[in-house]
């Protein structure tokens, strides 16, 4: 449902050098016109992305503050991204929840105020392998749902994005049957949760170890409307071939 959305979340790579020659390779690359692709650099590289990327590209950050700016040191808030004509964030990704300890409440009160400064929100969820073993896949997703539910009522500048911990970076990528059957899960819990309009409206992404040989297949599931790419986001041209798995 929606327009097919592609993510690059570079997270914390990248020197000026390095970015430079990947913003150059992208605005070389071959792109379908009628996706929606996103590319998230480190903050210190937003300017430069933003300045010099084509308008085919939009940019987002990997994360915001929780409130207005002012007296909080190291934090970037929401109206500075939008200063800097930076439309989208991504929140609550899992090595954040896990690393910075970000709560679904604290994720779910970032989202809000995100929304509520104008921003469009990459929200993520995900669970570890162990929840996944031990059974509690479902209430692990739907507590971090339920923090965003709880704080939002217009889901119109928000995409989901299910990223299994144990797939991040980890080289093994959900099978297809995998990924439809927690995207449908996500699917059924906005319908009954928050409205049928919503559930079926929003994008639903993939993230986890997606490269340019495992996209198309996974592309082809029904509720994968989508991907979150993080390591084979720095290649243009895995990051195309990615861009182009639902032709
Ligand atoms: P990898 O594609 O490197 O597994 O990372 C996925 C991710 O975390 C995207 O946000």
């Amino acid at each position: 449902s929606g327009k097919f959305f592609v993510g690059g979340n570079w997270k914390s790579n990248g020197t000026k050098e390095s970015v430079k020659k990947l913003v150059q390779d992208l605005n070389f690359a071959q792109i379908p016109s009628d996706i929606d692709v996103i590319v998230a650099p480190t903050y210190v590289h937003l300017p430069y992305v933003v300045e010099n990327i084509k308008d085919r590209f939009q940019v987002s950050a990997q994360n915001c503050w929780v409130g207005k700016a002012g007296a909080y040191t190291g934090e970037i808030a929401p109206e500075q991204l939008k200063d800097l004509d930076v439309p989208w964030v991504i929140l609550g990704h899992s090595e954040r929840r896990s690393l910075l300890k970000e709560s679904n409440e604290f994720v779910g009160d970032k989202t809000a105020n995100a929304l509520a400064h104008g921003l469009k929100v990459i929200a993520c969820i995900g669970e570890t392998l162990e929840q996944r073993e031990s059974g509690q896949m479902y209430n692990v997703l739907e507590g971090q749902l339920s923090g965003i539910a709880d704080r939002i009522a217009d889901w119109d500048n928000v995409v989901v994005a299910y990223e299994p911990v144990w797939a991040i970076g980890t080289g093994k990528v959900a099978t297809p049957d995998q990924a439809q059957e927690v995207h449908a899960f996500i699917r059924k819990w906005l319908a009954d949760k928050v409205s049928p309009n919503v559930s079926s409206a929003i994008r639903i992404i993939y993230g986890g170890s997606v490269n340019d040989k495992n996209a198309a297949e996974l592309a082809g599931k029904e509720d994968v409307d989508g991907f979150l790419v993080g390591g084979a986001s720095l290649q243009a041209q895995s990051f195309a071939t990615i861009c182009n798995a639902n032709a």
